[in-house]
């Protein structure tokens, strides 16, 4: 099998024979310092590295040239991202499932997780909660079943989803997490109005893979692998990859989960709109600690630090499984989005009695609100976004990465940042929240860089005040 990062098949595109040898050509260089300084100098041109040239600078522990990457990261996180954090919140939808995942505790074997399924009402009531803590994005997750979760169950959440207005809120942007499936299925989830599908990996190792799935249909390696391309085909320009950390060698995930971000950007021309970076955690019937890959904390900033250099235009997202101290510490390296005040059970934010009921998917570390996450961000000098607007102007897949590229995302991405946080002040912040975040607009409008933009957003402000809603660039 030979390396091709053009080829539609997983087994040429992740290349097992190209990952062992990109590992073991970083050994080489760990300590090569010139060729570790000519990497960082193309870095520093903010256009990206190879999964070869990152994977020499995960290995490098040269104090100084750690040094540099952390620099590096924080800077390129200014320039393409600013101090935007966009917010989303999980919605598990269902914990029917037919896989054997053996780290899930939805996997089908389990005898104590309760299975449930939000009928209709339930739904209603989950949505509604999320919009009254201020959400404006979600992230649909569901175990795989076709029978008790068909897709059609799915598509018609995202209807009941979008169409569900409580007091001023809406949720403007439905992203999904569910399981690999057709190019067919993949247009209809087009059609429904998705944001991003983001599907993690889990492993890239095929081997680990397959033991760690050893039934159910993503037990098929290549099928779950070859995902992302059939929902390029399927016209779904925003995909979102990822792997749980803890599974394999983190070397090796690292430099396979980048052979699939040029593999995207050589077939499609656009590479992933987001990469995440979940951990192994705690579930019912789930010890971490049976998985012995797990990664310690400075690792894991490492590996933000690495994917913000290598990756410049793509979206890092950190979720609740990570504690407040620890999502502090990797937010000024790379971060651009993070969850907040999620659960991960089904039906969990409307119901409040659930607790000898376990339908959680796995423990969260962050357990503060929406409000206080809000207000800890912004005491930090992080702008809180509730925007969807990119998606809702079209601006997907290549022409995001046009915003990107050309930095305009001052003009684009900060007034909408300002505006989306002002109706969150305004409809669902504490008043010590409300006066944090009215002191940073006031600082942060200066930072518009284009006049007119600059005036509209203060127009559009005032009028937030005066109770009009959804302005977006
Ligand atoms: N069932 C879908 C699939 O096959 O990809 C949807 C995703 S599932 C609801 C969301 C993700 O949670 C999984 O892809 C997995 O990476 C992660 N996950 C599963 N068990 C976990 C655990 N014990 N700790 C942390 N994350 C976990």
């Amino acid at each position: 099998m030979k390396y091709d990062p053009h080829s539609p098949r997983a087994s040429e595109f992740i290349n097992h024979e190209e990952i062992l040898a990109t590992l073991k050509y970083a050994d080489e260089n760990k300590n090569n310092l010139e060729l570790i300084d000519q990497i960082l100098d193309k870095a520093d041109q903010e256009k990206g590295l190879t999964h070869k040239e990152a994977s020499v600078l995960l290995v490098c522990d040269d104090k100084e040239r750690n040094e540099r990457m952390r620099n590096l990261a924080r800077r390129i996180k200014q320039d393409y991202y600013g101090n935007r954090i966009v917010f989303f919140a999980p919605l598990y939808l269902s914990n029917y499932c037919i896989n054997g995942c053996v780290y899930c505790p939805y996997h089908a074997g389990s005898k104590t997780i309760k299975r449930k399924k939000l009928n209709k009402e339930e739904l209603v009531r989950e949505v509604t909660a999320l919009q009254d803590m201020g959400h404006k994005r979600l992230a649909i997750e569901t175990g795989e079943d076709p029978v008790n979760c068909p897709l059609e169950y799915v598509l018609e959440s995202i209807d009941t989803i979008y169409s569900i207005k409580h007091k001023n809120g809406a949720i403007r942007r439905v992203n999904i997490n569910i399981a690999a499936t057709t190019v067919e299925n993949y247009k209809r989830l087009k059609d429904a109005g998705i944001g991003t599908y983001i599907l993690f990996q889990e492993t890239y190792n095929k081997e680990s893979y397959q033991k760690l799935h050893p039934f159910g249909p993503k037990s098929n390696y290549e099928y779950h692998t070859e995902a992302m391309d059939r929902a390029m085909e399927g016209g779904i320009d925003d995909v979102g990859i990822g792997v749980l950390f803890g599974l394999d060698s983190y070397r090796y995930e690292l430099a396979a989960l980048f052979m699939h971000a040029e593999h995207l950007e050589a077939r499609f021309g656009v590479g992933p709109h987001t990469i995440s970076v979940p951990r192994i955690k705690r579930a019912e019937g789930i010890d971490p600690g049976a998985f012995d890959n797990s990664i310690d904390d400075d690792i894991f900033a490492k590996l933000v630090t690495i994917i913000r250099i290598a990756v410049p235009y793509t979206g890092i997202i950190i979720s609740t499984r990570e504690s407040k101290e620890c999502r502090e510490k990797v937010l000024p390296l790379g971060v651009s989005q993070m969850s907040g005040a999620s659960k991960t059970s089904v039906g969990g934010y409307a119901e409040e009695d659930i607790e000898n009921e376990p339908t959680e998917q796995f423990d969260v570390s962050d357990n503060r609100t929406l409000d206080e996450v809000a207000r800890w961000l912004m005491e930090m000098g992080y702008i809180p976004s509730f925007c969807t607007a990119c998606y809702r102007e079209g601006r997907t897949g290549d022409r995001f990465m046009q915003l990107c590229k050309t930095k305009q995302i001052g003009n684009c991405c900060q007034p909408n940042a300002l505006m989306t946080l002002k109706e969150f002040l305004m409809d669902y912040a504490s008043p010590e929240t409300k006066a944090v975040g009215e002191k940073l607009i006031e600082k942060e409008i200066e930072k518009i860089p284009h006049p007119k933009v600059k005036e509209i957003t203060l127009q559009n402000l005032k009028a937030i005040e005066d109770g009009k809603r959804d302005f977006r660039f």
